[in-house]
């Protein structure tokens, strides 16, 4: 496997390696633009390819006692709750009334403490082993300050947007730690209106040339996306497009099996032609009671579920009305009347799914596959790796990489 990595050298100065990522114009050409810089690195040697996790963390949920082996994709819930994140500040200073779930949130290990929804894909195929988080919220860096040590995750393969509210893209700035210290910049997929928002929001990040010269801040490459499947390290993410209140568009994401849709209020008629047979679907569940204008509330969220009829489902996106216990609870039941297997997700929960991949859903490469690929997409056909082959649906590759499937 370790001959697998075929990448250019790795710089480690960090004002060389940002001369690595192009700061012109042409570096947000939209979508998927060939870079003016290579975008994939090579790791430094001092650095274990595979981290030896560090878990410490002793989950009493089956899960737990079935974690990834080394070489097994993984998901990672990286935060579950709201906004303003669980205990709610407001509920830990009323004096005149004691919130039950925002007290339990306190206590260390309590399952109600959730920060801003976001997952991360640790995903291996025979090329390597990937990191691929959805969304960089308000309280990033305190979720990751919380998981990536502890589940030995170090390096950051790419950042998927669903949307451009600040529980999903105010971390970006806490990125600058990776690229200053990890590796030379994290490529970035986005729709044109949440990028047209980042400019705004993260103007100093989206055009690094009006810093003042010296600064660090963190450097990102955007891609835009559309509401196409795309590819990122083989690894096939198809856009599940989806109402978050009225008039305004959000994304979740299908890798495999695996449906994830963290911020919704409906579901267009055509994208459940892209939720079938989905074996583990990550759906947002606000409250207990009743939906809110921009999120299904509990009852909405089973209701789709028994629309979707997905092998498995894990809530996500909970604010401080849904005790993680309790609801739990209460969700066991339907398992036995209706055969539904639901339940809330909570953060660092971490999930080796049953099969990653469905007919070509998730790529993988044999080694000597990707060798000829690299030499075909590099030479031949003058392409930089075999993403831009698939996003650019070349029927020459396309017909050459199918052929190397491992599924
Ligand atoms: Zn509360
Ligand atoms: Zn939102």
């Amino acid at each position: 496997m370790a001959a697998a990595l075929r990448m250019p050298p790795f710089v480690p100065a960090a004002a060389a390696a940002r001369s690595l990522v192009a700061r012109s114009a042409a570096r947000w050409r939209a979508p998927f633009g060939r870079p003016a810089a290579p975008r994939r690195f090579q790791l430094p040697s001092s650095r274990p390819r595979v981290p030896p996790p560090r878990p410490f963390y002793n989950f009493a949920s089956r899960d737990a006692k079935i974690q990834a082996p080394e070489d097994q994709s993984e998901i990672i819930f990286i935060g579950t709750g709201t906004s303003e994140g669980i205990p709610r500040v407001s509920c830990l200073t009323n004096q005149s009334k004691t919130c039950k779930v925002c007290s339990k949130a306190i206590e260390p290990g309590n399952k109600n403490r959730r920060l801003n929804t976001s997952i991360l894909i640790r995903y291996v195929n025979s090329v390597g082993r990937f990191n691929i988080l959805v969304d960089a919220g308000k309280f990033f860096y305190h979720s990751a300050l919380r998981w990536f040590p502890a589940y030995g995750l170090r390096h950051i393969d790419a950042v998927i947007i669903t949307h451009s509210h600040a529980d999903a893209i105010g971390g970006l700035d806490d990125l600058r730690d990776w690229t200053n210290n990890v590796q030379p910049f994290i490529p970035i997929y986005v729709a044109q209106r949440d990028f047209e928002v980042m400019k705004k929001t993260h103007y100093y990040i989206v055009d690094t040339s009006v810093i003042v010269p010296g600064a660090a801040v963190s450097e990102l490459q955007f891609n835009v996306i559309n509401e196409e499947p795309f590819v990122i390290h083989d690894l096939k993410v198809t856009p599940l497009p989806v109402w978050h209140g009225h008039g305004y568009r959000s994304l979740g994401f299908r890798f495999g099996d695996i449906c994830y849709i963290s911020d919704v209020s409906d579901i267009p008629e055509e994208t459940y032609m892209l939720l079938k047979d989905c074996d583990l679907l990550i759906l947002d569940a606000l409250r207990p009671d009743r939906s809110s204008s921009t999120h299904f509330g509990l009852p909405r969220a089973l209701e789709e579920v028994r629309k979707i009829q997905p092998r498995r489902t894990l809530f996500t996106g909970m604010m401080h009305l849904m005790d993680h216990d309790e609801i739990n609870e209460e969700l066991a039941k339907l398992l036995e009347s209706e055969g539904l297997d639901v339940q809330l997700s909570y953060d660092g929960l971490r999930v080796p799914p049953k099969r990653f991949s469905s007919n070509g859903g998730l790529l993988s490469v044999s080694s000597r596959c990707h060798a000829t690929l690299q030499r075909l997409f590099q030479t031949s056909l003058g392409c930089v790796s075999s993403q831009h082959i698939m996003v650019e649906k070349d029927l020459k590759c396309g017909f050459w990489y199918s052929n190397c499937l491992d599924y």
